[in-house]
């Protein structure tokens, strides 16, 4: 018999689709299991603060399809001082709340670690973000979806870019990472991808884009990660730099920004989310505390958070050699 009897679900940091999905399985198991759930608006902060609202089945319809999330999300300062997290705990205390699940990156578990540390607060995490940047899983919630609106987003960029003969650099989110920036570049068909993995040079990309047009391309796309800074140049010195030494272009610049994180989830982050908020019930039920939830070859696995905030999921390097070949 666990002592669990109430479990609190919260989001915190950056917000990525499938978060709602991920909250309903874990309320839904949670009245399924007949053990009492409370949602904490805002994150960490929503905890100091006491926003908390009581939730059962029936306060999750409707949410699955829907991108964002229902419970808010925030960043904290205040939470990374003691008196913050001091004052969390006397919120969790005064309402009984035994355990918790947070559903966010790694700075939402570095947060959730510290707090256990001092509180011996039982809880799991679920990897929600659209980076795919987080050890411990082969998929964060949110970044398939991401992909997807990214490579629609590419498409569109691309009827108007060969229309006119331009050139774009297109910059996506992956400020550590470059899995959105890899995987939309070869989805969407980019003549070049700049990432932080992997060190392109300014030669090389001027060398390409030159054969390009010698090739006859009506068009071209180069994706950039947000984070790269390989050529030691954001996207509009990028511009600035093609223009200057390849006066043939006609240089376009697009930042996708915030747009790469909304929109309704895909069915595969539906059906991961989901498969994770169950677990993190039943884990918590079982005595586990301070794991990660992860997907590895379709399975779901237990990462303990520790490790899972430590390190970065590897970019799959076969992807940058099929680029180069699909772009001659
Ligand atoms: P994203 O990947 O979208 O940035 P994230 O979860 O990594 O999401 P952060 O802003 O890094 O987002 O962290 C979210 C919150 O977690 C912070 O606002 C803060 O409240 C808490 N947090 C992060 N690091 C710490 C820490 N070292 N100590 C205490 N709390 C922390």
């Amino acid at each position: 018999m666990s002592h669990i009897r109430k479990i609190a679900v919260f989001t915190s940091g950056g917000d990525s689709p499938g978060m709602n999905a991920a909250i309903r399985a874990v309320v839904r198991t949670c009245a399924y299991l007949q053990v009492d759930c409370i949602g904490i608006f805002r994150g960490y902060q929503g905890m100091i603060e006491g926003d908390f609202m009581p939730m059962d089945a029936r306060s999750v319809n409707n949410i699955i399809n829907k991108g964002g999330t229902m419970l808010k999300s925030a960043r904290s300062d205040e939470f990374r001082t003691k008196a913050g997290r001091k004052k969390a705990y006397e919120q969790l205390q005064a309402n009984e709340i035994d355990a918790f699940v947070v559903i966010g990156g790694d700075g939402s578990f570095t947060g959730a670690i510290k707090f256990s540390e001092e509180y011996h607060v039982p809880f799991i995490g679920i990897p929600g973000t659209i980076d795919n940047d987080i050890w411990g899983t082969q998929l964060t919630v949110g970044y398939l979806t991401a992909l997807n609106t990214v490579v629609d987003a590419i498409d569109k960029i691309r009827d108007t870019a060969s229309s006119h003969h331009r050139l774009f650099f297109v910059e996506v989110m992956g400020r550590d990472v470059g899995h959105i920036a890899l995987n939309t570049g070869i989805g969407a068909g980019a003549e070049e991808i700049l990432i932080p993995e992997e060190d392109l040079g300014l030669e090389r990309l001027l060398d390409s884009l030159k054969r390009s047009k010698a090739r006859g391309k009506s068009s071209s796309i180069v994706v950039v990660a947000e984070g790269d800074r390989t050529t030691g140049k954001n996207v509009y010195e990028l511009k600035e730099y093609v223009e200057e030494n390849l006066p043939i272009y006609d240089v376009r610049v697009c930042v996708l920004g915030h747009m790469q994180r909304g929109g309704s989830p895909s069915c595969t982050d539906r059906v991961i989310a989901s498969r994770m908020g169950v677990k993190a019930v039943e884990w918590l039920l079982e005595g586990r505390t301070n794991f990660m939830t992860g997907i590895n070859e379709n399975i779901i696995i237990a990462t303990p958070i520790s490790e899972a905030i430590k390190g970065k999921t590897k970019l799959d390097k076969e992807l940058i050699r099929i680029s180069d070949i699909l772009t001659v």
